[in-house]
This record gives C-alpha cells, structure tokens and sequence, in this order.
C-alpha cells in the first residue's frame, strides 16, 4: 500500500545514562511494546521511531540508542547533535549511575558545541521493580535543581515508560 502519513513534528529524543542502566530496554518497551530479558548489547541500531498524539497533533519521535558506545564514553556530537529531548537514565540499584548523571552526563549534554543545552531533559530512575540503592529524594532535589522531571520507571514492568515520552513531547510542544 502507499499510504502516506504527514506529521505535524518530527522530535528527536536521546537516552543518556551508563551502559546497563536500561535504555535499550526502556526503548524497545516504547517503541515495540516488548521487554527482553538479558538482552544482548544493541550494536548498529541507531534509532526507533515512534509515534505520539499530543492535543490532536501528530508526532513522530525517533529515539536515538546509544548502541553500546557509552562504554567507551565514545557517544559523538552527532548524537547530541538537535536533539528535542533528553531522558537521563539511571538504574535505581546502582549510585555509581545516578552520580555518574552529574559528572559525565549532564555536562556532556550541557557543553555548548558538542553536546545539546536547549534540549527539554528528564531524569529517570530506572529498574524500580527492584529495591532502591539510590536516595531517590536526592534524585527528585538534583532534577529540580537542573529545571526536569524525576521519574521513577520500569522497562520490565512497564512502569511510567509511555508516561516519559509523553511528558517530554507534551514540553516540546510547547516550545515549538
Ligand atoms: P543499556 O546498556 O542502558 O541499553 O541497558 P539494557 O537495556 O541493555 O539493559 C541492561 C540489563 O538490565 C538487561 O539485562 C535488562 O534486561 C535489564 N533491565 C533493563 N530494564 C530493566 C528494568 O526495568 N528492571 C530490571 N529488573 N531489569 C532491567
């Protein structure tokens, strides 16, 4: 068939966090409505799209994955490069992750020439289906400080994952 679908925004929208925190997992949840456990790391896959209604306009999003290459800090301006949106990736289990948003994350998303500063971000406590190691008060006081939202979600249980998206692109939106 060739039916043509027109949008009325295209957005793009990153996930930043440490390798392992979830983000593939919390990108295929959206994009494809399933969750693999023990997932092998995505190698190639560059974006998911996705599509979402926001007060009757219709939005694509394309989500970057960042493919495995945040383990070797090696993520390329080309990534940040325009992105609408960031979502900050944590894994509640681990505090290694969380302040690694602060040291690594954040500024890599804040620097002026390489990274994307406009972007609307979001920070996300990811894995909440199991005991919290982070003080997630502290997670909620850090985003507020930083001018998001604090979410705590699960890619595996399906918890507040659809909820993100929708936030960032209802904030994007707004811009637009
Ligand atoms: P990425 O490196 O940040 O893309 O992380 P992945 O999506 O590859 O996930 C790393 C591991 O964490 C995999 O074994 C996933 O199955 C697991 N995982 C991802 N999301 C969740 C979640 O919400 N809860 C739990 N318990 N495990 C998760």
């Amino acid at each position: 068939s060739s039916s043509q679908v027109t949008y009325d925004h295209i957005f793009k929208i990153i996930l930043i966090g440490d390798n392992g925190v979830g983000k593939s997992s919390f990108i295929r949840r959206f994009c494809e409505g399933s969750y693999v456990a023990n997932m092998e790391t995505t190698v190639g896959v560059d974006f998911y799209l996705s599509e979402i209604d926001i007060n009757g306009k219709k939005i694509k999003v394309k989500i970057w994955d960042t493919a495995g290459s945040e383990k070797y800090m090696s993520i390329s301006a080309v990534y940040y490069r325009k992105a609408d949106g960031v979502v900050f990736v944590f894994d509640v289990t681990k505090p290694r992750s969380f302040t690694n948003i602060e040291t690594i994350w954040m500024n890599a998303v804040d620097a002026p020439e390489s990274g994307c500063p406009e972007a609307i971000k979001l920070l996300v406590g990811n894995k909440c289906d199991l005991p919290a190691e982070v003080d997630l008060s502290q997670a909620k006081r850090y985003a507020e400080l930083h001018d998001m939202l604090f979410l705590e979600a699960s890619a595996k249980n399906n918890h507040n994952v659809r909820e993100c998206f929708l936030h960032l692109a209802r904030e994007i939106c707004e811009l637009k």
